[in-house]
């Protein structure tokens, strides 16, 4: 099953994709979601798999994905023993840092390249949703927290990563993208069965198995929730592999123009535009 969040005629709502468009979760009778996080955390799979065998309300162009994000967004850097390598050392433990939704954008929304910097980065990432929360979860048990995966692109503004600080070159708006959709998990099986391919305007970047993670995906529920409460609906991006822009000789920077694609194996193909921000009319976004 793939849930979407979406915007159509001027409403926000979330649903399930089937073949022909979107069953809209939000208009279905019986028990509805009017949001993603009610979705995940207050339908069971039996009821959305249900409402996914429904004809769908609407057209896929009569929709604009938007980030499928229920809930907060934690990121895990230096993830794998190349990308670590390519930017200083392989850390011992799990790098975890924040990203604002504000600082992602959904499947074929543009990336916006900011007036300040021209070092924008992509890194194709799995992000991980929570179905259940908790706290102090077994490394054993913590793949039945997971509700389902969607692709990330961790999109990095990197002279104000390394000048500044990790948070602000995380953060820059519209800058990294997640979706299309989140796939539940019975529907891609054990993560580390994955693969990921990054390609910029049609060039691959970067290819990975998930399973050359160095903190799996088990490891990193059991390391967060052992310092906070895990959350349903929570985004978990997992690293990203060797091959970002930066690293590259010369550098492979993003431009407008540009096509950035992230597609995982049983998951789906992620693509955005890259536009240049465009000049701040000093009005609020
Ligand atoms: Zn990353």
């Amino acid at each position: 099953m793939k849930l979407v969040s979406f915007m159509a005629d001027g409403r926000i709502s979330c649903g399930a994709v089937v073949s022909g468009g979107i069953v809209d979760l939000g208009r279905q009778p019986g028990r509805r979601a009017e949001t993603l996080r009610e979705a995940v955390e207050g339908l069971t799979l039996a009821e959305l798999n249900e409402a996914a065998s429904r004809s769908p309300d609407l057209r896929r162009d009569q929709v604009r994905l938007l980030p499928p994000v229920p809930g907060r967004i934690i990121c895990v850097g230096m993830n794998y023993r190349e990308h670590a390598l390519e930017v200083g050392t392989v850390p011992d433990v799990p790098v975890v840092f924040l990203r604002t939704v504000e600082s992602l954008v959904g499947h074929e929304a543009p990336l916006m390249r900011p007036r300040l910097s021209s070092d924008m980065d992509f890194e194709g990432e799995l992000a991980v949703v929570i179905g259940r929360g908790g706290r102090n979860i077994p490394r054993e048990r913590a793949l039945d927290h997971v509700f389902g995966y969607c692709c990330f692109n961790d999109g990095s503004i990197r002279d104000y990563q390394f000048k500044h600080s990790l948070t602000v070159g995380k953060n820059f708006a519209a800058t990294g993208a997640v979706g299309p959709w989140i796939v539940t998990a019975d529907e891609t099986g054990d993560p580390s069965g994955l693969v990921l391919v990054t390609r910029v305007s049609g060039e691959e970047m970067q290819r990975s198995g998930i399973d050359d993670l160095i903190f799996d995906v088990p490891s990193i529920i059991a390391y967060l929730s052992a310092i906070m409460a895990i959350q349903p609906g929570d985004v978990i991006a997992t690293g990203t592999p060797s091959g970002v822009g930066f690293a590259r000789k010369p550098p492979r920077w993003l431009k407008p123009g540009d096509v950035v694609e992230v597609e995982i194996s049983r998951v789906g193909t992620l693509r955005n535009p890259v536009l240049d921000e465009g000049h701040d009319s000093g009005a609020p976004a």
